[in-house]
Order: structure tokens, then sequence, then C-alpha cells
């Protein structure tokens, strides 16, 4: 059994889509970044690198490339899940915690499970998603950015 744990943060602007754990969310603003800024997904491959012993995401898609530009985090999440496997890893469990003031993400938690669960090859059970606010306080208190960590465990395929 190996644990991996992953953090992120983005700054919110006007004139972006919210993208987090690969749905898009109706939102005012949305997270700026090189990719789709989807801080769960980020949180959620560094997480997996790093159980993996495989470093960091700015390592494996740097966003000096521009190939990365725009790319669905969905699609780093699908790479990464190749680059452990590769590794002769597969996915135990999957907990993330994103911070975000606002919008409400309730309503899309199961939507955000189903998505990680579909790329990891995991039962929606094995995706945990949880919310918090951060009372106000600070940057992600002012809804000026939202951030997500995550913990992974994984275990050898054969
Ligand atoms: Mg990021």
């Amino acid at each position: 059994m190996r644990v991996g744990s992953g953090y992120d943060i983005h700054r919110l602007i006007q004139g972006r889509k919210l993208v987090l754990g690969g749905v898009i969310i109706p939102f005012e603003k949305g997270l700026l970044g090189h990719s789709d800024a989807d801080v769960v997904l980020h949180a959620v491959c560094d997480a997996l690198l790093g159980a993996a012993g495989l470093g960091d995401i700015g390592q494996h898609f740097p966003d000096t490339e521009p190939r990365f530009k725009g790319i669905s985090s969905m699609e780093l999440l699908a790479r990464t899940f190749q680059l452990i496997g590769d590794k002769g890893f597969c996915v135990n469990n999957v907990d993330a915690t994103i911070l975000a003031e606002a919008p409400r993400l309730d309503p899309h938690r199961s939507a955000m499970q189903a998505n990680i669960a579909g790329v990891l090859k995991l039962e929606p059970g094995d995706v945990n998603i949880k919310a918090t606010t951060m009372e106000g306080l600070g940057a992600i208190g002012k809804v000026e950015a939202i951030a997500a960590m995550c913990v992974v465990t994984l275990r050898e395929k054969y």
C-alpha cells in the first residue's frame, strides 16, 4: 500500500469557466490557469504521482508548454493514471477536499465522483469528495481563489 497527498490553488477571475472535478459549474467567475485550472483534478493528479513516486504534475505537464494550453484536466488525469499504471500501480481510493467559499458544490458532488471514478477505474464509492468554506477568511474566504487537497492510496496491480 502506498499513500500520496496533493494540494492545489488557483485564482478566481471573471470571464473563465469554473471547472471542478471535470464538471462545468455555473458561477460568475472561473479559475485562472494554463489548462482548464481544475484544482480538484490537479490535487488528485499530484496525490497519484506522489504515491507512485513519480514527482509532480508540473514536471509531467509543464504550464510553459503550448500543447497543454486549455487542456481538459480530465485528460491530464487520464495521462496520470496511465503513468502510475505503467509503474505497476492501481488505485484503492481517493479522498479529496475542496476549499471554496462559493458556489455551493453539493449539487455537483456525485458528478465529480463519477468523473474521477470513471478515469481511475474505481467504483464511485471509492472516490470521496468533501467541500468546506473558509468562514470568510483569507483569499479563499473572499472568493478570490479555490483550493483542493487530496489523499490517495495505491496498491500493486498484481
Ligand atoms: Mg493547478
